[in-house]
């Protein structure tokens, strides 16, 4: 009884401290940074001043293992001193942490009642709170941990589906991308400063007028570098999002079977009665490492029924947003030369510049006649790769795997070659007002050096905005909110 009372007012005289430190740096953030459910270890982490005061009066005793070192200690409540859990606590003194600020975990045995039982004492310690999604990133940002795109990089990453996306993910989360355009911001800030220096002294003669030139070159070099990066046909978007693709072909030809083949589910409704598929099936694929999102549509032709006819509406309008199509047709009844293949996937009215595979299912009802076929399978161009399948009997299915792995890779290009790849939107619409302010610099540049000048900073703020140095509060929450709690 002498201990656990002896706890009690320990624990008391913690939390006492524990909330004198709260107001010191704001309030103290604490959630399961694991994923919810059964699991064989829970991680719990706190961020803020008062974490050690949380792990002192959790492990009840003031004194913490070493930072950075793993102990094993009881976990217990602060009210009742009853034992919780025996797990290993760990001590990250800011701001050798992720957050940068003083953060605590405990790796606790995974059972939801344990869980909970730890996240409900942390919750009555005074000055900790439950952390809101993303909270624990949105400090390390604020803390100068990482950028932004780091922050976003680390978002991929715990989403991140394939070894290609990981891939991607990782390089952003390491800075890539981040260093990259603080590369491109300190050419920016170079070339102003030799402007604003020639606007100042030029009078004097200090400053030559090579200054000017060697300004225009820097800055015409990274116009090129930029509309180049903007001009990677979507790569990093395509990996990060994955690669849409729509099977599309006239009706039974076996849409649905390849779906089901390839995704080895009954995903979709195959059936020998015409215009079965109205709605649109949709499945997540992970093909050679590269993500894709494969969407079986209704048969391509006309019709009086009204229903179907929105079904072929609908893959209609999902062939004009396709990244990829996979067009099917049947290989028993289509003419077996290259042109007449190439008529009846024209009849299809695919978008022209969407990059196609064309499949030729059915090959099991050929009964050794594939010969033409395999023959006009080579001939690229006209036609687009192209394959012998049956969804039958799974033959050319290695084929087909292949060959679509060779699209998405030519697609998303190769996360770890090369410079990193532009992943988001927001930072398209930036470098996009980058490059624009760039063209106004070299239109100013001739007539007026002040105006000039102005563009450089409006081109560095582009830049600034991608990496989070200026003006970024307005996205934060649009960027944090995306993550889980607890990350
Ligand atoms: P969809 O209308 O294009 O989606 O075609 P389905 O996948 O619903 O298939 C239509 C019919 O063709 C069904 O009876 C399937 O069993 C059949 N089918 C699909 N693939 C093959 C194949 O490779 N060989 C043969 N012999 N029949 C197939």
């Amino acid at each position: 009884m002498a201990l656990p009372r002896a706890l009690r007012a320990a624990g008391g005289r913690w939390a006492r401290c524990l909330s004198s430190s709260a107001g010191v740096g704001g309030d103290t953030i604490f959630a399961l940074s694991s994923a919810p459910g059964r699991c064989g270890v829970a991680v719990i982490r706190a961020s803020g001043p008062g974490s050690r005061g949380a792990l002192q009066t959790l492990t009840g005793t003031p004194k913490l293992p070493p930072p950075r070192v793993l102990a094993l200690r009881r976990i217990r409540d602060p009210d009742t001193a009853e034992t919780l859990d025996r797990g290993l606590i760990v001590w990250f003194p800011g701001p050798r942490s992720f957050t940068g600020e003083d953060c605590a975990e405990l790796h606790v045995h995974g059972g939801p009642a344990v869980v909970s039982g730890v996240l409900r004492a942390l919750g009555r310690l005074p000055g900790l709170r439950p952390a809101d999604p993303g909270e624990f990133t949105l400090r390390a940002f604020r803390r100068g941990k990482l950028d932004l795109t780091a922050a976003e990089g680390l978002g991929d990453l715990i989403r991140a589906e394939t070894e290609a996306q990981r891939r991607q993910a990782l390089r952003q989360m390491e800075g890539e991308l981040g260093q990259l355009y603080q590369r491109w911001s300190d050419t920016l800030t170079q070339a102003l400063a030799h402007l604003e220096a020639y606007i100042d002294f030029s009078e004097d003669d200090n400053v030559e007028e090579e200054v000017l030139s060697q300004v225009d070159g820097a800055v015409r070099a990274l116009e090129r570098e930029i509309g180049a990066h903007l001009r990677d046909g979507r790569r990093g978007e395509l990996l990060r999002g994955g690669v849409r693709a729509v099977i599309a072909g006239p009706p039974n030809v076996g849409k649905s079977s390849l779906l089901n083949l390839l995704c080895q589910r009954p995903a979709a409704i195959v059936s020998p009665v015409a215009g079965t598929t109205r709605d649109v099936v949709e499945v997540a694929l992970d093909i050679g490492g590269y993500p894709l999102v494969l969407s079986d549509t209704a048969g391509l032709r006309e019709t009086t029924d009204l229903v179907e006819r929105e079904g072929v509406a609908r893959a209609r309008d999902r062939l004009c947003q396709a990244d990829l199509v996979l067009a099917v047709l049947d290989a028993s009844v289509v003419p077996p030369e290259p042109a007449g293949l190439g008529a009846a996937l024209g009849a299809l009215q695919a978008p022209p510049d969407t990059p196609c595979v064309l499949v030729l299912n059915k090959a099991d009802l050929l009964q050794g006649d594939e010969g033409p076929l395999h023959h006009s399978c080579a001939q690229r161009p006209p036609l687009p790769p192209t394959t012998l399948l049956s969804c039958k009997t799974g033959e050319g299915l290695d084929c087909l795997l292949e060959l679509l792995a060779r699209e998405l890779a030519r697609l998303c290009g190769d996360p770890l070659c090369g410079s990193p790849s532009l992943t988001q939107s927001r930072h398209s619409r930036h470098l996009g007002g980058c490059a624009a302010a760039l063209v106004r610099f070299g239109r100013e540049r001739p007539r007026d050096l002040a105006l000039a000048a102005e563009q450089l900073r409006l081109a560095r703020r582009e830049l600034g905005q991608i990496t989070g140095h200026v003006g970024a509060e307005d996205v934060l929450d649009i960027i944090f909110r995306d993550f889980c709690v607890g990350k």
